[in-house]
């Protein structure tokens, strides 16, 4: 063994594993069972799951941090903005995953939390509101403007006042961004998207630096039922085994479409933050170009979610939740693991079908 932390792609592959013995399995198996023999410490299938158990320690493994599965990413958002209570406030980005953005209106609405919106870019602003707040609630890579936070500037900043600070890292993965060692004390997945990979599964899951905190949100699924199905959770243990290979591959492609994009006469606008798999670019002709865009794509997917090995795109602003700061004309490209050329010929052809050449903008 080397004597130093095995590497992500190692962990991926490994951990969570049963232990080495004659004749165990390799897998760690998918247990279906509602209820446990007596007495013990698990007792009932809404306070722990084995398969649970093997996920979270690969993830865990992953964020360096204990983990904590949830039925879906918004379980876990919503059960972090629970931890703040009545009276509290929380410092949120401005421009999030929506249903995030749903869960912000709603605790700002009713049970007294005051939530205070800031771009995820304004450094100064956010470290400057920190002080005090029970929460700072950011993303980054930001859903879907692609805007980065200067996460160790702000984590130094919550460390000072004491203030939490939760990142949902569902666009990086843990492969290409570790909030806990960039000093975050919670880390988000909807584990639906890359983790799992296979848009097959809906599943969330928190991390958080230490053992206390990551207990009071077992207690919290445990209490309101937020439980992932084991067979779920199977599924995405699955997945996050090819985790590295599949983001190298999404990362080499969307690098490739991205620079391809900028120089593409029917593209205004690319934003791309240099890794990744997800490139939001901006059309020619609004939303009625991007529209004729998608649909004339083939090989692409025409869908909502993100982090799958196939190839997807939709214009955000075709949801009435989306942020009125997202342009009309954007595509959010969540980039696959197919060929290259494959993909770029099929946004080539509808990138010349919406907007042929020597015809007038809109
Ligand atoms: C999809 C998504 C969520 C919500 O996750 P679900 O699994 O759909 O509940 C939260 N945050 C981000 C960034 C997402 O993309």
């Amino acid at each position: 063994m080397p004597d130093r932390p095995l590497s992500p792609a190692t962990v991926a592959v490994t951990a969570g594993r049963p232990p080495r013995a004659p004749d165990a399995p390799l897998n760690a198996p998918m247990v279906l069972t509602s209820t446990y023999h007596a007495p013990g410490e698990v007792g009932y299938g809404r306070y722990g799951n084995p398969t649970w158990s093997a996920f979270e320690e690969v993830l865990g493994g992953l964020e360096g941090g204990p983990a904590v599965a949830f039925a879906s990413g918004t379980a876990a958002v919503d059960a972090v903005l629970r931890l703040v209570p009545a009276g509290g406030r929380i410092v949120a980005s401005r421009h999030l995953y929506a249903g995030s953005t749903l869960l912000l209106d709603e605790l700002d609405g009713g049970s007294a939390v005051e939530v205070q919106r800031l771009d995820v870019t304004d450094t100064d602003g956010l470290t400057a509101a920190a002080r005090g707040a029970d929460l700072v609630w950011l993303e980054s890579p930001t859903n879907p403007l692609l805007d980065e936070a200067e996460l160790p500037r702000i984590a130094a900043a919550c460390r000072e006042h004491a203030t939490l600070l939760a990142v949902d890292n569902t666009f990086a993965t843990p492969l290409l961004q570790r909030p806990l060692e960039l000093g975050a004390d919670i880390v988000v997945h909807s584990a639906t998207k890359y983790l799992s990979g296979h848009s097959d599964v809906l599943l969330g899951a928190v991390v958080t630096r230490e053992d206390p905190l990551a207990a009071r949100f077992r207690q919290y699924r445990s209490s309101r039922g937020a439980v992932p199905g084991p067979v779920e959770t199977w599924l995405a243990l699955r997945g996050l085994r090819t985790l590295h290979l599949r983001i190298e591959r999404a990362q080499t492609n969307a690098r490739e479409l991205a620079a391809r994009l900028g120089a593409h006469a029917a593209v205004t606008r690319v934003r791309y933050p240099g890794y990744g798999g997800i490139v939001s670019i901006e059309v020619t002709g609004g939303a009625a170009a991007a529209d004729a865009v998608v649909a004339a794509l083939q090989v692409w997917v025409h869908a909502t979610s993100l982090g799958g090995v196939e190839s997807s795109l939709e214009r955000r602003r075709r949801w009435a939740f989306e942020s009125a700061d997202v342009p009309e004309s954007l595509l959010r490209l969540s980039v696959g693991v197919e060929d290259v050329e494959d993909l770029w010929d099929d946004l080539a052809q509808a990138l010349g079908a919406a907007s042929p050449p020597g015809s007038s903008d809109a």
